[in-house]
This record gives structure tokens, sequence and C-alpha cells, in this order.
């Protein structure tokens, strides 16, 4: 579905991503995890449009988007649910939901149902501005936003940054339960453990290259990975 061919960028003349090579097929649930400063936001940055490679191609399906803008890159069904949620915080929670379909021109009444189907608290709360929520109802609030968009490919950069165990254990189930509908799902974390535990298959990224991939599952036994990443 996403194919990232030795993909090279930066800002000026510091180059950040020296040769990034990533493959997603339908269906997956893969997972990036490195340090902060290893490029993960870059590549986010370039696979949105928001910033052209200096070269390399990024294939989605079977075009190219590094010729395409955001909003066009948006339309093929790729939707990111950004760091830090990005919510409108004087909107209330159905308003900033509905933001993620403003590309779109169908009926987004039964999507709707779907999402409020998905994370219920999200219905309860739906005429409340999204400021006053938990952090943990933002960051479900910032995905079903997401979800808006119809993604085929749906990426979240940091979604469980600052909340508390039991709600990131919340989070990763409803990840879960997303790719089993079918949605394909790249989580770019540090939180590795989280990370490795919800993917099929994962990438470390370090200084703008991607130095293992491999399954989650042996991933998690990997010496290095064990030490630099899991605390072990
Ligand atoms: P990560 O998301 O993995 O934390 P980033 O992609 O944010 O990493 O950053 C990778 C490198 O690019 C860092 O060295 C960072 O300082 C640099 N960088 C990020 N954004 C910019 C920017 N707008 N201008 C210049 N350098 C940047």
């Amino acid at each position: 579905m996403l194919k990232i061919n030795n993909l090279m960028a930066g800002y000026g003349n510091a180059t950040v991503l020296k040769g990034i090579n990533i493959e997603i097929k339908s269906g997956e649930f893969v997972s990036i995890i490195g340090p902060n400063g290893a490029g993960k936001s870059t590549l986010l940055k370039c696979i949105f449009g928001i910033i052209k490679p200096s070269s390399g191609s990024i294939q989605f399906e079977d075009q190219n988007l590094r010729k395409m803008d955001s909003s066009e890159i948006i339309k093929k069904g790729l939707m990111l649910c950004p760091e830090g949620r990005q919510l409108v915080g004087t909107l209330t929670v159905q308003e900033n939901i509905q933001l993620g379909a403003y590309l779109r021109n169908d009926d987004i009444k039964e999507d709707f149902h779907l999402i409020y189907q998905l994370f219920p608290r999200l219905q309860e709360r739906k005429a409340q501005q999204a400021r006053t929520l938990s952090g943990g109802e933002q960051q479900m609030t910032a995905i079903a936003r997401a979800l808006m968009g119809k993604p085929k490919l749906l990426i979240l950069d940091e979604v469980t940054l600052g909340l508390a165990p039991i709600i990131i254990k919340e989070i990763g189930r409803k990840l879960l339960d997303l790719n089993k509908m079918k949605i394909t799902m790249l989580l770019v974390e540090q939180n590795a453990q989280l990370a490795l535990n919800l993917s099929d298959r994962s990438y470390v990224m370090e200084y703008g290259r991607i130095v293992k991939e491999g399954l989650s599952k042996d991933l998690k036994n990997d010496r290095d990975v064990q030490a630099a990443y899991l605390g072990v």
C-alpha cells in the first residue's frame, strides 16, 4: 500500500532523513519506534507533502505522493492523527470530529454513527468544548477526527504522549479494533513497549536511518532493542 524508497529530506542544508526504506502492506499494523530527534516527524511531513524530499520516492497504491500537495494526498486515503492532538479547544467534540471530513462532500451521518459506537464516551460528550476534556478523551477525539477522513492508511504520531497507563491501554485496544476493521495502521511512537505489543511489524529509526526492522514479536526479544528501548 505504501512504499518509501531511499527517501532523503531535511531542512535547509541539514539532511535529516538519510535514505529511508519502508513498506506497508494493506491491512498491516506497522510501527516506527526511535528516540527523540531520529527524524520520525520529518518522515511524516514528507508523506503528507508538508516538506519536499530531496530524493527518493513515496508510492501509495500505485501513485507517487512526491508530486502531490497535502490535500491531494489526504484525498487518496491517508489521514494523520498528529502529535499533540491539535484540537480546536473552543469547538465541541462533534465539531472537531467533523473537521476531519473537510475534504469530503458525501454524507457523513453514518460515519458519526460508527465513530460513536467505537467511542461511546465521545458521544456522551459530543456537545462539550474540546478544551474541557481529559487528555485521553482529547486523544480519542483526535483519532475520531482522523477517522472522519475515511482513511485507508491511518498514521498516528505519538498518540500516548502524556497519558496515564490505564488510558494508554484503552487507546491501544481501540487501535487494534480499528485494524480489525481493515484500516491499515502506521503508529509512530516513543513508547516502544506499546508499539511492539500492538503492531505486526516494526522499524527502528535512529539518526535518520532505519537501523532494524522485523516482526514486532521478534524485535521484542532482540537484545539491542531491549537494551535501548525496553529498559531490559
Ligand atoms: P523525531 O520526530 O524523531 O523526534 P524530528 O523529525 O522532529 O525527529 O527531528 C529530526 C531532526 O530534524 C532533529 O535534529 C531536529 O532538530 C531537526 N528538525 C526538525 N524540525 C526542524 C525544522 N523545522 N527546522 C530545522 N530542523 C528541524
